[in-house]
Order: structure tokens, then sequence, then C-alpha cells
């Protein structure tokens, strides 16, 4: 997706501090942190958004969670996190590529605003 501002980010075109990178994820901070740490964690293809997950393209989906543990420890979030994914207007997503958001670092509300 040429206009796609996480596309650009996985593929270098646009700086990102990066957390973790492989051939089918990467996971940089969030240019505009909601807790003490945040972390969006993306797959390198791409994907619009949650509705347009299938049978043929889940297993990114748990990927990114089977790679969520290794990575929150090692952004020390021993206390825990939350893995969140906004999807569509109403859920709040901005960016029009699949992404989920790793926080932690404080105690996270429920439910969300
Ligand atoms: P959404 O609102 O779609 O669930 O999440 C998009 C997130 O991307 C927001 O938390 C926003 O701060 C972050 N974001 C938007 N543009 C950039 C960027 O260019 N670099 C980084 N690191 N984060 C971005
Ligand atoms: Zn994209």
């Amino acid at each position: 997706m040429d206009d796609c501002i996480f596309c650009k980010i996985a593929h270098g075109e646009i700086p990102s501090k990066k957390v973790y990178e492989d051939d089918k994820i990467l996971a940089f901070y969030d240019l505009d942190p909601k807790a003490p740490v945040h972390v969006l964690i993306i797959p390198k293809e791409h994907i619009s958004s949650a509705w347009d997950i299938t049978e043929e393209n889940s297993d990114i989906v748990a990927y990114i969670f089977q790679k969520a543990p290794q990575l929150a420890k090692e952004l020390a979030l021993e206390g825990g996190f939350r893995l969140v994914n906004n999807c569509g207007d109403n859920g709040g997503q901005t960016v029009k590529h699949l992404h989920f958001h790793m926080l932690g670092g404080r105690f996270m509300a429920w439910p969300p605003g």
C-alpha cells in the first residue's frame, strides 16, 4: 500500500524506534504514548484492519500473540500488559494497517473510555 504509513515504517522508509523485528512482524514505540510503555506490533504484510483477517492470513495474528510474552519480558512488563486492537472508526482505529498496542508500566483501567 503506497500511502500507508505503517507499510512505510515496515519497509524502513519512515524511521521508527524499533523494539523487535523479524521477517513477518515489526514492533516499535508509539509516537504518542498512552502509557509508560507503549509499543505497536504490526505485520509487515498490509492488512487494513481486523475486519480483513481471514482463514488465509490469520496465522500472523497467532504469531504476534506468540511473540508477545517475549516482547513484554524484554520491555520489563512483569506486572502485566494490555494487548489491544482498535478496529474501525468506533473502535478508535486511526491508522488503517492492522496493529496491536502493547501497553504497560502502570495499571490499565477497565473498561476503556
Ligand atoms: P490506532 O489509533 O489506529 O489504534 O493507533 C495508531 C497509533 O499509531 C497511535 O497510537 C499513534 O500515536 C501511532 N502513530 C501514528 N503515526 C505514527 C508514526 O508515524 N510513528 C509511530 N511510531 N507511531 C505512530
Ligand atoms: Zn500498510
